[in-house]
């Protein structure tokens, strides 16, 4: 049902709370936040859904909304930031209640889990398009950064890998799927979980970090590139989900190493530190698993578990690279 909603009656409606930690919120030009304590920074990151490349003209708004929040969520827990508010841009072709109401059911929940507010943002009517930005705050020189790979630190990645690959297989019509691993990996692919708590666990354990949104390898030979390093990869010691491990290893390899949308993090740290690892992740109540090691050598070496050298043909996803 198509209801005649303004724009500010829809924002009022749907995405307007009191204001907490925020001066202002939404409702004027600008929101108003306190500046970061001394000896904090503040982080920020845009992530955008668009419909037809992120999400099909059906998908669930509930799903929508915790997607929408929990990538860009993800992005901060990347960088070991604590959340603090969020900003919202949504073009929608019609304003529909139903749509709505479950986008901001969906949205509100992850937005609570997390304590945050939504402080501003902007509605106007277009092609389904949901951009959130975040801020967040890490003190000042402990961010994890993508830059601070060193040669001999261990790779980690936290919960396990490919499942969103595995749906999105399966929704492509690449392969079938039982009714368990349907419902197990579309929910990975559509409700994602943001590493926060795990990410703020590795400040100061961790070297470098990123989240996997595009590809094991992909986002892996984003750390290898800024940090100036190489890496060898142990395939088969990804941590699969069991929908996964019963696949075929090519099938699996294909969706953990080359599958993106997991959202989980992918870190380095000296050997050293593997028992505040293990702290780290008890902590956040998260898995992690080692699966490699950062090298000198620069590349990007791929074994299995016999130690054989693996043809390196999972790309990542990029989206402007010719189809
Ligand atoms: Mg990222």
């Amino acid at each position: 049902m198509t209801i005649p909603l303004g724009e500010f009656d829809l924002i009022a409606r749907y995405f307007t709370r009191p204001a907490r930690r925020a001066f202002l919120g939404v409702g004027d030009d600008c929101a108003l936040l306190p500046a970061p304590a001394a000896g904090e920074q503040l982080a920020i990151s845009s992530d955008m859904l668009v419909e037809g490349r992120h999400f099909l003209p059906d998908a669930d708004p509930e799903a929508l909304g915790h997607k929408a929040l929990a990538v860009n969520l993800s992005d901060l827990a990347a960088v070991g930031a604590q959340p603090l508010a969020f900003t919202l841009a949504l073009a929608l072709p019609q304003a529909e209640a139903r749509w709505l109401e479950g986008f901001a059911r969906g949205m509100w929940a992850l937005a609570d889990a997390h304590d945050i507010e939504l402080v501003g943002g902007d509605t106007t009517r277009g092609p389904r398009n949901l951009c959130i930005t975040v801020l967040g705050t890490v003190p000042q020189g402990r961010a994890l950064l993508r830059s601070a790979a060193q040669a001999g630190d261990d790779l980690w990645v936290s919960g396990t890998l490919g499942d969103a690959r595995l749906a999105l297989g399966y929704r492509l019509g690449e392969w079938s799927l039982d009714d368990v691993a349907q419902a197990t990996s579309f929910a990975r692919m559509d409700r994602p979980t943001p590493r926060v708590t795990l990410g703020l666990a590795l400040r100061g354990v961790a070297h470098a970090a990123i989240d996997v949104s595009d590809g094991l390898l992909a986002d892996l030979g984003h750390i290898l590139q800024r940090s100036g390093v190489g890496a060898t990869v142990h395939a088969d010691a990804c941590p699969a989900s069991p929908a996964l491990r019963t696949q075929s290893a090519t099938r699996r390899r294909l969706c953990q190493l080359a599958g993106g949308d997991d959202y989980e993090l992918l870190f380095t740290a000296p050997t050293s530190a593997r028992d505040a690892v293990q702290a780290a992740a008890t902590q956040a109540a998260t898995a992690v698993t080692r699966i490699g090691r950062i090298e000198t050598r620069p590349g990007l070496r791929l074994i299995d578990a016999e130690g054989q050298v693996l043809d390196n043909a999972y790309a990542g996803f990029d989206h402007f690279r010719p189809a």
